[in-house]
């Protein structure tokens, strides 16, 4: 990253005490990455926080984010293997040192791989995130007509506080598969002149009562109605007919029908775009950080592998979805995708494929999962730990374990794997810190971690921390997110 040299440190050093020095050699002490980023860095800092910010505006659901990746996978030329099994299926040729490839799972998970001079038998490097993001989902008849309005019903998706998702402008973007096959994208809000969607809040002069209540009832999830019209179709024999005049323009833009919305999947996600934060442009305020920083950090950090080495060990970047509901489905780190692209690498690379060489490659493997951390922040730490909570500008967060309650439901590293990844990170002067999520009992949460854990993988959690966690708007630090990108890519080269 282009840090200063430990000259200016030896030249302080003159002129202090016996303890002064010794405190310099064993006290831990984190600094502001800043205070050791040269112009140079900076500059780099800067290209990829544009980058980044192209990225978040791009992909602001699962399905965009994976066509984002695969659209810069096919530009640094890795061969699409299509799903795990078409892999199998393909030209019969064996995999090399040195093979770039790529499989896709239902548009909504991705695997991408750089085959390394030591065979994937012998274990992978592996950077694993999750590109969903706390969101709201319709309901599968979400469309009513009520006082003149046409609403759609909604279902909160991942760990969200209701009330910071009204009154903003909302954008609806997701896919429907219309009776007759055909599939339809939708994305309506992102564009200069698109209408946009929001959820309406009571105005405060009679929200008397419901300032009184706690919070997570100030806004029922039943009550995320989404305002989508309110003009009534010209027939006045017709009934609903602002709902009707809504489904005639649906019609006319989709050739969709109201059965149509069952299956869809269309979610709401704020419209707003990814901004410079400060007047020192030192942050990014955005939506989805949680994790899609960590994900475009992850396949960056490949992709700059990808251009210019082969390295030691297979290196693999794994896109994932459905975390921020547990990592469930045949699309979420729970699923078999992963082990089914890890059984065809070994397939494709070895003569005769057994389950045991499946089984001896994965334990031999080690993965950092790569997820946002909560940052320290002043006008909320009562419930954080200074010392063990993240702060921002000062590296990518290590978090040895996860979970709530006493570790319960997260992940919990092995001492082994943490020295591993300190030394790689201290090595190269990537500034990294610990990352806990708060003081004890105050709450937790879990990433993939644990599910790549079951399958006998080293996995430790690191990542990038971020202010208001889950919320429409979301904070990090354009350094954070360069070292983490750094520190990615330093793990994937180490041998
Ligand atoms: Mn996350
Ligand atoms: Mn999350």
């Amino acid at each position: 990253m282009g840090y200063s040299d430990g000259d200016e440190e030896e030249a302080a050093d003159k002129g202090k005490s016996a303890g002064q020095m010794l405190a310099d050699k064993l006290f831990s002490s984190r600094k502001n990455g800043w205070e050791n980023a040269g112009a140079e860095a900076e500059e780099k800092i800067d290209a990829f926080a544009e980058e980044y910010k192209q990225f978040l505006d791009r992909g602001k659901t699962e399905r965009e984010c994976i066509a984002a990746g695969r659209e810069l996978l096919d530009r640094a030329g890795f061969r699409g293997a299509g799903s795990p099994s078409a892999a199998m299926g393909g030209d019969g040729r064996r995999l090399a040192a040195g093979d770039k490839l790529y499989f896709i799972n239902r548009e909504k998970s991705l695997i991408a791989v750089i085959i390394g001079k030591t065979p994937p038998v012998a274990g992978l490097n592996l950077v694993g995130a999750h590109v969903d993001s706390p969101r709201i989902d319709l309901k599968a008849a979400p469309l009513y007509e009520d006082a003149g309005f046409a609403l759609l019903d909604t279902q909160y998706y991942g760990g969200i506080k209701n009330y910071q998702w009204t009154a903003i402008p909302l954008a609806l973007h997701g896919v429907i598969i219309r009776a007759d096959g055909a599939r339809v994208e939708v994305r309506v809000g992102e564009d200069t002149g698109d209408p946009v969607f929001t959820i309406t809040d009571l105005l405060p002069h009679l929200a008397r009562e419901q300032m009184q209540k706690k919070a997570n009832e100030l806004v029922p999830g039943e009550d995320l109605n989404i305002l989508a019209g309110s003009k009534p179709y010209r027939d006045g024999k017709a009934k609903d007919r602002v709902k009707l005049n809504l489904l005639s323009i649906l019609n006319e833009k989709y050739g969709m029908v109201e059965d149509d919305f069952y299956g869809a999947e269309l979610e709401l996600v704020p419209a707003f775009r990814a901004r410079d934060l400060g007047f020192d442009r030192s942050m990014i305020g955005g939506y989805g950080h949680d994790d899609r920083s960590c994900a475009f950090a992850a396949l960056s950090a490949l992709l700059e592998i990808a251009a210019g080495e082969t390295p030691e060990k297979t290196a693999v970047c794994i896109f994932t979805d459905k975390e921020e509901i547990g990592s469930a489905g045949n699309t979420g780190a729970q699923s078999r995708f992963f082990e089914n692209c890890a059984a065809h690498l070994i397939a494709l690379s070895e003569k005769n494929y057994s389950d045991l060489l499946l089984r001896a490659a994965l334990e031999k493997s080690s993965m950092l999962s790569c997820d946002v951390n909560g940052a320290l922040d002043p006008t909320w730490e009562s419930v954080q730990d200074r010392k063990n909570t993240a702060w921002l500008g000062r590296g990518i967060a290590l978090s040895k374990f996860t979970g709530g309650n006493g570790k319960s439901g997260g992940s919990d590293a092995n001492a082994e794997f943490c020295g591993r990844v300190q030394r790689i990170l201290t090595a190269r002067n990537i500034p990294w810190q610990y990352g806990d999520l708060g003081k004890v009992d105050k709450g937790g949460g879990g990433t993939i971690a644990k599910y790549v854990a079951n399958l006998g993988v080293e996995v430790l959690d690191c990542g990038i921390p971020v202010l208001s966690m889950h919320s429409p708007f979301e904070v990090l630090s354009k350094i954070d997110l360069y070292a983490t990108r750094e520190a990615y890519a330093a793990f994937l080269r180490d041998a």
